[in-house]
């Protein structure tokens, strides 16, 4: 039996316990599904800090020597192995070389980035040359509005979640600011239906029906950052198309997280920042696309020498041979030390597929549902006992690898009490824990571990409110 086939995370815990002998909840079921885990050896490529280097290092109840729980990918990726290596390489030419580098060696400067373009590509479903990697995220978004926004007095809006994430909903009041248009009426923004969590397709796809002919953009995240929701964004990019508005996807907890197929799917343009799941380390370089069907009549609103044709750039005759597409977005030459991390974590990404990280991104936060519902879910009988609430979409094609958790106490206690356990997650106001086991370098016992722990984190944090 190959229990990373596609039946249910549910019935694959049957199986296996049944195959052992023991309980669902037992240790033995993760360390089998980590001995079955084809891609556990991905998590020798990364760095696990030990529990002793977190804080708050001077509480700590666990041994300080153990890794961490690291389920934190979704705010910052771990370090690929190779990322120092590749740095301090480009250090030495540098010291070596001087003005040199920029032709020499296996990383010349000049075209550092292009040469690992493919293997972003790759992991957004794109062709290479409808993807630049470049800047900061938000800055890709406005970069990209700029072009894409072009606001009419029938058409003016642009279609977001209620609730998109803070940089991203700046970055859309004040494109439509800079346009002349008024926030209040060219701002549509999307909420749940009362008494919901997440957005249903169903909605989104019948705001665009009825509101479309006065959409200029729908911009959509890919997952959402909070609810950890995925979004079905080739049913969105068909709609929104259909009724003539370009549609753009913040794909920053989506990249190597879900699997996308961004030029199947004809998206028009999309943005992502690299440092969450794609490992590159804090304020890494972000990653453009544009698709190619747009490529010739797109052009930026702002441009620089590096959007200017390779081959002559460095003639500077100041006259603009703009490259198609993403391409000749580029403004300024890309900082080289900030593409020696990204190359380090997407060659990781290179030795395996989206498609089967996925396949054990399924089980592996299946499993992390189901040992949460057996524990926690709302108990009639015991109505003092603490629950937890999964605010993410249940259904595998509507998530990616991260749950947020949602607790009937107060979460600053739980999430203090687990930190001194030797977990890294996350909390954000009002009251979630987003969890994200992530299927590169998370392992089954990881899950486990974080079960145990919770366990006493909830009996902890009951102690210190009484
Ligand atoms: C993480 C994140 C950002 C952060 O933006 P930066 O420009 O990288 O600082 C923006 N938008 C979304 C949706 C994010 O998840």
């Amino acid at each position: 039996m190959d229990p990373f086939d596609a039946i249910s995370p549910r019935k694959v815990l049957e199986r296996v316990s049944t195959l052992l002998g023991c309980s669902q909840t037992s240790n033995e079921v993760a360390t089998y599904l980590d001995n079955h885990d084809e891609l556990k050896h991905l998590r020798e490529q990364f760095l696990l800090p030990k529990v002793a280097e977190l804080p708050p290092s001077d509480l700590t109840l666990v041994d300080g020597t153990k890794e961490c729980i690291y389920f934190v990918g979704n705010s910052l990726g771990l370090q690929p192995k190779m990322a120092k290596k590749y740095i301090d390489e480009e250090l030495d030419k540098w010291a070596k070389m001087g003005v040199h580098g920029h032709l020499q060696g296996s990383r010349p400067w000049a075209w550092a980035e292009n040469n690992i373009e493919e293997l972003m590509a790759n992991v957004v479903g794109a062709k290479a040359e409808e993807v630049a990697l470049m800047n900061g995220l938000t800055v890709n978004l406005h970069i990209l509005l700029l072009s894409f926004y072009k606001p009419t007095a029938k058409r003016h809006k642009i279609l977001l979640e209620d609730k998109a994430f803070p940089s991203d909903h700046y970055a859309v009041e004040s494109q439509i600011q800079l346009k002349g248009y008024d926030p209040k009426e060219s701002m549509l923004l999307m909420k749940p239906r009362p008494g919901e969590e997440v957005l249903r397709t169903e909605d989104i796809l019948d705001t665009i029906e009825k509101e479309g002919d006065s959409i200029a953009v729908v911009l959509f995240s890919g997952v959402q950052y909070y609810t950890g929701q995925l979004f079905d964004m080739a049913a969105i990019t068909k709609a929104g198309q259909k009724k003539g508005c370009y549609v753009g996807f913040d794909c920053a907890h989506a990249v190597g997280n879900a699997e996308l197929k961004l030029h199947d799917w004809g998206v028009d343009f999309a943005c992502w920042c690299s440092y969450k799941y794609v490992n590159s380390g804090a304020g890494g370089l972000a990653g453009a696309f544009i698709h190619e069907k747009n490529a010739h009549t797109v052009k930026p609103a702002l441009t620089g020498w590096w959007g200017h044709n390779l081959k002559t750039r460095f003639r500077m005759d100041n006259e603009m041979d703009l490259l198609p597409g993403i391409s000749g977005f580029r403004l300024s030459n890309q900082p080289v030390l900030l593409v020696c991390p990204l190359q380090a974590s997407l060659e990781v990404f290179a030795m395996t597929s989206m498609a089967a990280l996925r396949k054990k991104s399924r089980l592996l936060t299946g499993y992390l549902e189901c040992l949460i519902q057996h524990y926690y879910n709302k108990d009639k009988a015991q109505p003092h006992k603490p629950y937890v609430h999964i605010i993410t979409p249940s259904h595998p094609e509507e998530r990616g690898c991260q749950l947020s958790l949602s607790f009937s106490v107060p979460i600053a206690a739980v999430f203090q009490e687990l930190e001194k356990r030797g977990v890294a997650c996350d909390m954000r106001e009002p009251n979630v824990l987003r969890i994200a086991p992530v299927p590169l370098y998370n392992s089954f016992s990881d899950v486990h571990r974080f079960i145990t722990v919770l366990g006493s984190a909830l009996a902890a944090s009951k102690e210190l409110l009484q």
